[in-house]
């Protein structure tokens, strides 16, 4: 708790004065929050986190968990609790016109990892709240980020939603997680560039009798689209329950789509949503850090989301134990841009909604998957191997070369 007047039962006295020095702030307890925090504890730092919400979000959202996330998750035995609820995913099969036209394995990355965890966002969520509560880390709820103008020089206005209580906070810096319409990122007038498809894409986590098997990612290829499936696991399945599987394309009615598949159960989660690939301008603008969706979006395409915030927490937290954050946007705007870059062309290639991108994705790429090559580049960027652990060396580690960073900007906090 900070020093702001405190009620025995914890509220302000003064609810509309309130000025505290906070420890340093994470704003937004999704996955990227709660692992900046988590991180930060193991290196003896006790984060203040707060969220708006009342309570998490019990939506699947991204469904798998990479070898770089689990790597990153190792030391601090969160990878065990992640596995021991997840299922291990092999690999891809690629189908056209009902015929399998390639496939890739994650064992060929060669990784003590060598496969993609599924796992619901939610129960990987309920892991990372488990261990911050372990911690002694409490996420305070209902506390909303407002409108700060001083948010920059770490002056954080913050709103109980309930009781409207305001609560004017200092902070050493914040961290700002709180997501694809961060308000932290508005309120220090950091551009967002980039472009948002028009055409929707549509899921559906749905049980499905398939013959799909259940342990590997299957894309179809249509004539104009393309559809995904992914089991999702939970960790709290019952023995002889239907599978739970995301279908989702760039259709309105995916499943109408599904000619191979019959769904044998309710929708349990139907989601419309617009793809962006954007990155913000600067990872940070004076105190305040941007990591996860706050700072970048991309298609699910490569399932990169989530686990590319995870390793933007790291990052962070490993540069704050360094007491090293002016170098924060130099060691990730690079790895980020490249990624984000990288999965815009994968995924216009597979959404097939240009004649010539559809001919390439259709003919040639299922043959180019047999060459080594592609196949790897495909396999590392899925698994977030695509570049060595940031700062694992005390050197930094030199950025991925294939695209340029669009802003050499270096110590911005200064
Ligand atoms: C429909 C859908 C499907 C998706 N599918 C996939 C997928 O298949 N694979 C994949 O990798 N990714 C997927 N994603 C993306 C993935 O869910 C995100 O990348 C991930 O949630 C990012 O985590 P985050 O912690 O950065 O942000 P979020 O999960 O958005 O968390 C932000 C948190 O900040 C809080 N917050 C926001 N504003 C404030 C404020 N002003 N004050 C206080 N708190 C605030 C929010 O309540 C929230 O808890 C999907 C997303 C959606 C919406």
């Amino acid at each position: 708790m900070n020093s702001c007047f405190h009620r025995e039962d914890g509220s302000h006295l003064f609810p509309n004065l309130c000025m505290t020095h906070s420890p340093p702030l994470i704003i937004g307890a999704g996955p990227v929050g709660m692992a900046a925090a988590a991180f930060l504890s193991r290196h003896g730092m006790t984060p203040r986190i707060v969220d708006k919400r009342a309570e998490p979000s019990k939506n699947s959202k991204a469904l798998a968990v990479n070898p770089r996330t689990l790597e990153l998750f190792e030391a601090s035995g969160i990878t065990d609790k992640l596995l021991a609820l997840g299922r291990k995913i092999h690999g891809t099969t690629i189908h056209r016109n009902g015929r399998i036209v390639a496939e890739v394995n994650f064992e060929e990355l060669e990784h003590r990892f060598p496969f993609m965890l599924a796992l619901s966002q939610a129960a990987t969520e309920r892991v990372l709240r488990e261990d911050l509560a372990e911690r002694g880390i409490e996420i305070e709820r209902q506390l909303e980020l407002v409108d700060s103008p001083k948010l920059a020089e770490g002056k954080a206005e913050l709103v109980h939603v309930e009781t409207q209580a305001n609560e004017s906070v200092t902070a050493p810096w914040i961290l700002a997680s709180d997501g694809a319409h961060s308000l932290a990122r508005k309120s220090v007038h950091v551009p967002f560039p980039g472009d948002t498809y028009d055409r929707a894409w549509v899921l559906d986590d749905i049980p499905l009798a398939t013959d799909f098997a259940p342990d590997r990612a299957h894309i179809k290829l249509q004539d104009d689209g393309f559809l995904f499936l992914l089991p999702v696991f939970t960790g709290e399945e019952k023995p002889g329950e239907p599978t739970l599987w995301r279908v989702l394309g760039n259709y309105p009615e995916p499943l109408a789509q599904l000619t191979e598949c019959t769904p044998i159960g309710e929708s349990q989660w139907n989601s419309s949503f617009h793809i962006a690939h954007r990155l913000v301008e600067a990872m940070n603008v004076g105190k305040v850090y941007f990591a996860g969706d706050a700072a970048h979006l991309h298609s699910p395409v490569g399932a990169r989301g989530m686990n590319l915030g995870i390793e933007d927490a790291w990052v962070f937290a490993e540069l704050v134990k360094r007491n090293e954050l002016s170098l924060y946007h130099q060691q990730r705007w690079p790895v980020d841009n490249a990624i984000v870059q990288r999965i815009r062309t994968m995924t216009g290639f597979v959404k097939g909604e240009s004649f010539i991108k559809r001919m390439l994705r259709n003919f040639l790429a299922p043959k180019m998957l047999h060459w080594k090559s592609v196949r790897e580049t495909m396999l590392k960027t899925v698994s977030g191997l695509d570049h060595p652990v940031p700062l694992f060396s005390t050197e930094s580690e030199e950025p991925p070369t294939e695209e340029k960073p669009r802003s050499r900007r270096r110590d911005r906090d200064r």
